[in-house]
């Protein structure tokens, strides 16, 4: 008999031999049915595979990220087999599971293929997953594996054999089709009722340009078919939201080509709304005992020499800026740490003074590869909402605390409601690889778990999950579609005192490292306003949007008035503008609806001889008319956050 411990801690006894889907039918037929691999002292494996040990089991279902990625890794494996049926001597690359979905890298040869060849791989995917076709296991060698690919004609595979060590090649057949993998899969392909192909795109072998170029088909499947026709209104609402599109329509963001790539200019409309947030949360953080600072956008090599990222990054980011004095360097910066670490070291510092937090809107600048970059949220260069807290060890806690109530303001003020916290901590198993004192971390980890806990926060600790310099709290928040972003983080850092050899005076008057904490509750102004945009589609709360009214005269003649409308509600806590074309109300309206600005103040004979405006609300309709000193009231309390 062997004991297997379930995650509730529960033991039970088998026969050594058992499968992870006997031990759920042992718990319950529905449980079951829907098993669709296991995690077996930490690895996730096929359902049918036998376990000969002790050992710990995690049974996994669709619920379950493993699920997910085994069900999808597996629909690539139905779709390779698909395309051999349909399309003989096709040869296959890798085909993994991704974020959503899979995709599959394959060589048609000669045959032309585009994406009107998806109807019949997809009716074919579901012809063959009705077969119900078991996912088979077979460990083979090595030689037999070379052998067995070279008889097929897949070069592909036979390169990918010549990495792996020989007594650890496994093949899985379903159906017709063998592939080289090493698992784990679904039971079988029955599980897969609605299938999509997305997408198809080149894709060099080993992503290597001076190789062959292949076919990358994607695609998604489902255990459902109304899961996947949710799935698919879903994409079809992101594209309609896509920040991209939106950042163009509204005018708030663009990018040349000519000043470089992801390198964002903000139109006059974008800045207004980030000018917004940033003064949204400096005055959140003046509240919070933060004081702003300003440092430049360069630092000379050695502040990078002493901070460890010169000989992290150097190589791989923006290249060093030289002066015309010989061996002179500078660099652009990368993070703000460094330099709020040297303003700490402006004078000495006592354990009454702490904690010391700096805060700075400040832009940095990271090279990312150009295929990475994308619209506001993937840059080379962009803004953190960044602040760096100096404090004793003891005020670890305290801070967290500060910290949290800081970041879920910003997120209730903006709309953010689903959120949750990822506590990193280190490996316990390993705790050489991380710096700073073994009391130190556990203080430190402590404190974030009290601090998170008596902030009722939603929390998940993932163990190992630490820089090796701190641990760490992640925000994640799902937006309106379902979507998870990551966007605030409070990190410890035990690295960058002890680089700086930063100091303060402790009460028994010896010198002691203060702990820093980098916090950014948006993470960055540009990924922020991203995930804001297509959050709330572009409708931004009134507070924050860049013109909240549009005086629309009806004609010409009314054109004097409503100049005097505006003139007498632009002030400092709203902002309008006036649409003076030449056009037809009707189109004055639309256009206005389509740039989303929330009222429109329509003004013609009626209101002008009254002395008042029509009132129409973006999405919402008439409301009437009243007199411009009625709507400003209604407007001034409707943008008091
Ligand atoms: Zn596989
Ligand atoms: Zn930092």
């Amino acid at each position: 008999m062997i004991k297997i411990t379930l995650p509730d801690g529960s033991i039970r006894e088998y026969e050594a031999g058992i499968t992870p889907y006997q031990i759920a039918l042992s718990i319950s037929e529905g449980l079951a049915r829907n098993v669709l691999a296991a995690e077996v002292d930490g690895q996730v494996w096929d359902s049918s595979r036998s376990i000969e040990a002790d050992s710990h089991v995690r049974l996994i279902t669709w619920n379950d990220k493993e699920g997910k990625s085994t069900f999808w890794h597996s629909s690539a494996h139905l779709m390779a087999e698909a395309l051999e049926a349909l399309y003989p001597g096709t040869k296959f690359g890798i085909g993994p599971a991704i974020e959503t979905g899979f995709y599959y890298d394959v060589d048609f040869g000669d045959r032309e293929f585009s994406s009107d060849n998806f109807k019949e791989i997809e009716n074919k995917m579901l012809e063959l997953a009705k077969k119900k076709s078991v996912f088979e296991r077979k460990p083979i060698s090595k030689a037999d594996a070379v052998s067995f690919f070279t008889d097929k004609g897949d070069e592909y595979k036979l390169d990918l054999i010549k990495d792996l060590p020989d007594g650890s090649i496994t093949l899985y057949t379903q159906g017709d089709f063998t592939d080289l993998c090493r698992g784990p899969h679904i039971p079988n392909t029955g599980f897969i009722k609605a299938v999509k192909l997305m997408n198809v795109a080149g894709a060099y072998w080993r992503g290597d340009e001076n190789r062959k170029q292949l076919t990358r088909i994607y695609g998604v499947t489902y255990p459902k078919q109304s899961e996947l026709a949710d799935y698919l209104k879903m994409i079809e609402e992101a594209k309609k939201r896509d920040h991209r599109k939106l950042g163009k329509e509204l005018e708030l963001f663009t990018f040349s080509e000519k000043v470089g790539m992801g390198l964002p200019m903000w139109l006059p409309k974008g800045t207004a709304l980030r000018e917004k947030l940033v003064q949204f949360l400096q005055r959140a953080q003046v509240k919070s005992g933060y004081e702003q600072v300003i440092t430049p956008h360069i630092g000379h090599k050695n502040l990078y020499v002493t901070s460890g990222h010169y000989e992290k990054y150097g190589a791989d980011s923006f290249q060093p800026i030289k002066t015309p004095q010989e061996g002179e360097e500078f660099f652009l910066k990368p993070m703000n740490c460094p330099h709020h670490c040297e303003l700490y070291k402006f004078k000495p510092r006592s354990y009454k003074d702490l904690p010391v937090r700096f805060a700075e809107f400040g832009t940095v600048y990271r090279y990312e590869q150009s295929g990475e970059l994308h619209g506001l949220t993937r840059v080379r260069g962009f803004t953190q909402d960044d602040a760096h807290l100096f404090c004793r060890p003891d005020q670890v806690k305290e801070e967290f605390k500060k910290v949290i109530d800081l970041v879920l303001y910003v997120f209730n003020a903006l709309g953010f409601n689903d959120y949750t916290a990822q506590v990193s901590l280190r490996d316990p198993e390993n705790k050489t690889k991380y710096i700073g004192t073994d009391e130190n971390w556990a203080l430190a980890e402590a404190a974030i778990i009290e601090a998170a806990a008596e902030k009722g926060l939603p929390t998940v600790v993932e163990l190992g999950e630490a820089a090796f310099y701190g641990p760490k709290l992640d925000f994640m928040v799902k937006d309106a579609l379902g979507r998870r972003w990551q966007l605030g983080t409070i990190q410890v850092d035990y690295n960058l005192p002890e680089r700086f050899e930063l100091e303060y005076t402790g009460s028994d008057n010896q010198k002691h490292r203060p702990v820093m904490i980098h916090r950014a509750p948006f993470g960055s102004l540009e990924r922020f306003v991203a995930v804001l945009i297509e959050h709330c589609a572009g409708n931004f709360p009134l507070w924050l949007t860049p013109d909240q009214f549009i005086v629309l005269p009806i004609s010409e003649k009314y054109e004097d008035y409503a100049k005097k409308v505006l003139e007498s509600l632009n002030n400092s806590d709203i902002r309008g503008l006036i649409d003076l074309r030449d056009e037809k109300i009707g189109r004055k309206i639309r256009d206005a609806e389509i740039k989303k600005i929330p009222y429109m103040l329509i003004i013609g004979e009626k209101e002008m001889s009254e002395g008042l405006v029509s009132v129409r609300k973006h999405g919402e309709g008439d409301l009437g008319s009243m007199t411009a000193e009625a709507f400003e009231k209604q407007l001034i309390t409707e943008v008091t956050v």
